[in-house]
């Protein structure tokens, strides 16, 4: 079995633990593979371990890639995504968990219509409102799913975040919870086309406290691929 392989089955294995200790079923949390800088070939060996789900950070390497990945799989944009981008992203995604601005939402909205498609989005939610990071600020996702809200065109199925970096992983727990309380807040009050179904929170180093504060989407990159080359 390749390193690959393995380290996947170790990954769900390590899901399905922290799921089972949080009195989770395992099936409501997904690996997404992180695949930014890896290979076209790792990321064949991460489909075939059993991988469904890509994350891609540029938009021009995930269509490089998207042109030779042979297995379907569901493709993620996590990175900051430029409106001048915005054509290509939503042909290329199926999910853009970057939606941090009314702006990018009309540009979606827009493409979305060009192309008689609902676009896919989570909003990215900047916790610690570091300037270092992209992301709406806590205090202004209300304001932005207002204005998803008269879009046709574009759904936000959930939050994502990135927080700021720690010591031990125990330390992302707050911010987790933090984007838990976020979404339970907005669930079932805003518009048809916002739901609060998906916590897109945790990576390769503290994706089991995500779990425990009830992650459904965990970015793992480096505890996959092993250390990030091209
Ligand atoms: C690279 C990346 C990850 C994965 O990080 P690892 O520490 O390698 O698991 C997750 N989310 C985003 C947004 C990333 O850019």
């Amino acid at each position: 079995m390749g390193d690959i392989a393995q380290r996947y089955d170790e990954l769900v294995a390590r899901i399905r633990e922290a799921a089972q200790g949080a009195g989770r079923d395992m099936h409501t949390v997904r690996l997404l593979a992180a695949s930014k800088s890896q290979r076209v070939e790792a990321i064949g060996d991460a489909l075939t371990a059993g991988v469904t789900l890509l994350g891609e950070n540029y938009v021009q390497e995930a269509r490089e890639k998207k042109r030779v990945v042979a297995k379907a799989a569901e493709w993620h944009m996590i990175g900051h995504l430029q409106r001048n981008k915005v054509q290509t992203a939503v042909e290329l995604f199926d999910v853009i968990e970057t939606l941090d601005s009314a702006a990018l939402a009309n540009a979606l909205d827009k493409e979305g219509q060009k192309r008689g498609k609902i676009v896919r989005t989570l909003v990215e939610v900047n916790l610690a409102m570091e300037k270092s990071k992209s992301g709406v600020a806590p205090d202004r996702v209300a304001g932005l799913l207002e204005q998803v809200a008269k879009l046709p065109h574009v759904a936000v199925e959930g939050l994502m975040t990135v927080p700021p970096v720690q010591e031990r992983p125990e330390g992302a727990r707050r911010y987790f919870r933090t984007l838990r309380e976020l979404a339970d807040k907005f669930r079932g009050t805003g518009a048809s086309n916002v739901r609060m179904a998906e916590l897109s929170m945790g990576m390769s180093y503290d994706f089991v406290v995500a779990i425990e504060e009830g992650a459904t989407i965990v970015r793992i990159g480096a505890a996959l691929f092993g250390p990030r080359r091209l």
